[in-house]
Formats: C-alpha cells, sequence, structure tokens
C-alpha cells in the first residue's frame, strides 16, 4: 500500500469515529463569524452562515452536546468542543445566541471595541453587548481596539489595542475579560508575550489545529466554519479532517 492509500486510510477511519473516541482527547475550538448578516469584505460569502445552516449545525452539536465545553475550560482541560464567534455581529445575538441557549451550549464572543463603540450594523452596540453577555453560557473576549493585525503594532499601539480594550470591556460589562482572539490571527512572539503581559490568559489564534493539555493557552488553534459547510462537514472537521489546513498558513 503506498503513502496516499496510508493517508486516505487514516483519514476515513478517522472521519467515523465518534467524538468521545477521539485520540488524543484534545478541545476542539469552533470559530464562527456572521449567521445572516455579511461580513464587510467577504465577497466570496465564506464567513456569513445562512440561519438555516447554522441550525443545522446547532442540531449536530446537540448531539454531542455532552462534549461542548466553555473556552476557558476547554483550553485547561485539554478536551471537549468549543464554539466562538470572531467581530461581534449584532446576528449573533438575534440568531445565533436564542438557538445556542435554548439547546444549552455554551460560546464565546470576540469582540472589537470600535466596532461596539460605533454600534453601527452589522456590529453589536453596548447596549446589545451588555444584553448578549448576561445570557447563560455566554462569555465575552476582546479582538483587539481596532481590528488591525497586531503583529504590525509598535509596542505602544499593542498596549491600546490589548491593555486599554480589555480595561474598557471590563468597565462596560463590569465583570473581569480573560480571553481574546488574534484579529485576522496575526500573532508572533513578540504579541503573544504582549497578551500575557496584558492579562489574558486564553488567547485564540486563527490556524487549523486542536489544542492539547499543556499545549500553550496564549496559541490556542481554532477551526474555521465556512458557509458551505454542513453538517456532514462540520463533523469532520470536529475530528480533524482539515487540520492539514493549518499547513497553508
Ligand atoms: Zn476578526
Amino acid at each position: 500500500m503506498n503513502r496516499m492509500k496510508l493517508l486516505l486510510g487514516d483519514l476515513a477511519s478517522v472521519a467515523f469515529m465518534p467524538v468521545a473516541r477521539l485520540s488524543p482527547p484534545a478541545c476542539r475550538v469552533l470559530v464562527y463569524h456572521a449567521v445572516g448578516s455579511v461580513v464587510p469584505g467577504d465577497h466570496k460569502r465564506i464567513y456569513s452562515l445562512s440561519p438555516a445552516r447554522f441550525e443545522r449545525h446547532v442540531r449536530w452539536l446537540v448531539s454531542v452536546a455532552s462534549k461542548t465545553t466553555a473556552l476557558d475550560e476547554g483550553v485547561r482541560a485539554g478536551r471537549g468542543i468549543a464554539i466562538t464567534f470572531d467581530d461581534g455581529y449584532r446576528d449573533t445575538l438575534v440568531v445565533a445566541a436564542p438557538r445556542l441557549v435554548r439547546a444549552g451550549l455554551p460560546f464565546t464572543v470576540f469582540v472589537t471595541r470600535e466596532h461596539v463603540e460605533n454600534g453601527v450594523a452589522p456590529y453589536l452596540s453596548c447596549d446589545e453587548l451588555r444584553e448578549l453577555a448576561a445570557l447563560p453560557g455566554v462569555t465575552i473576549g476582546a479582538h483587539g481596539r481596532t481590528h488591525r493585525r497586531l503583529t504590525d503594532c509598535t509596542k505602544r499601539e499593542l498596549d491600546d489595542e490589548l491593555t486599554g480594550t480589555r480595561a474598557w470591556l471590563s468597565d462596560l460589562l463590569a465583570k473581569p475579560i480573560t480571553t481574546m482572539s488574534y484579529p485576522h490571527g496575526a500573532v508572533d512572539g513578540r504579541v503573544r508575550d504582549a497578551v500575557r503581559a496584558a492579562g489574558f490568559t486564553v488567547a485564540a489564534c486563527s490556524k487549523f489545529g486542536a489544542h492539547h493539555a499543556g499545549d500553550d493557552p496564549l496559541l490556542v488553534p481554532r477551526t474555521d466554519v465556512w458557509a458551505r459547510d454542513g453538517a456532514c462537514r462540520l463533523a469532520a472537521k470536529v475530528h480533524g479532517r482539515w487540520d492539514w489546513m493549518a499547513l497553508r498558513s
């Protein structure tokens, strides 16, 4: 059997493996963007799921609900499936949240300060963000002040994007903010250390992969969910079948 056949055989066996039997245990962090509205600049509509498709994802996630976890707990334990949303779209509150809360599935939303302050569609306003933060199972995290690539920032700019945004968000929601995600997935050693210095304990990347116990909690891989992903592809992604995408970034 040649190497390609071996590889395909491995992929097939993983595809049909129940989530509970994934080995070694790992935390799989899913990242959604918009559900219903259109992500600005997303001309190919990759990151704008339809509500109907999202509903099918929720049904699949409910079928593995015992494996779902809040992000910080999943990262700490190195197991489970965590649901996250980037950018803070208004439809996270009005479309996604009601379905997830009804299903009892915890999730984390990473918001950009300027988007919230401006409160202009398609993003959440301050009041809407407070409403979202008050829902059961919801964690709010930071996603920079301006949504620029943190790797392009000077030390002073980094401080504003990280420490300043964390303090602003903590004041707005009257609760500690300990999680963040890197805008555009842009991170290097300097940015990672600045995130730690700013007081974050969990930081999520955009690189495909799974987080294992003992891995760096400030470089947590995530798995992108796309508009055309059906429930089968979502399951395949959770099983790691799309982790080869990490080689592309
Ligand atoms: Zn973003």
